[in-house]
């Protein structure tokens, strides 16, 4: 994907984007990872990619797992009370 070449994150330990808590050290870890993203000049594409393709763990976006869920949620209700939704 073109837009992975611009990400702020390219140079960056990719493990700082995984973390493996979400407490302690891995909330601070996660914490860093969002500032990195705050700068990103594609972080849209990329939310929008972890979005469709169902990334379960990590930072996209300058999104956690917990925080993209719960915007997935919001955007299957919205389209439902739409009456666009598929269900
Ligand atoms: S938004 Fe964050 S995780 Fe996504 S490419 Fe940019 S820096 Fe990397």
């Amino acid at each position: 994907m073109e837009w992975m070449r611009r990400a702020a994150c390219a140079d960056t330990d990719p493990e700082l984007f995984f973390p493996v808590s979400s407490e302690g050290p891995g909330a601070v870890q996660r914490e860093e990872a969002k500032r990195v993203c705050t700068g990103c000049p594609v972080r849209a594409q990329c939310l929008e990619y972890a979005l469709e393709s169902k990334q379960r763990s990590g930072v996209w976006g300058g999104l956690d797992e917990h925080e993209r869920a719960s915007l997935h949620r919001g955007r299957r209700s919205r389209l439902r009370s739409s009456g666009t939704g598929r269900h």
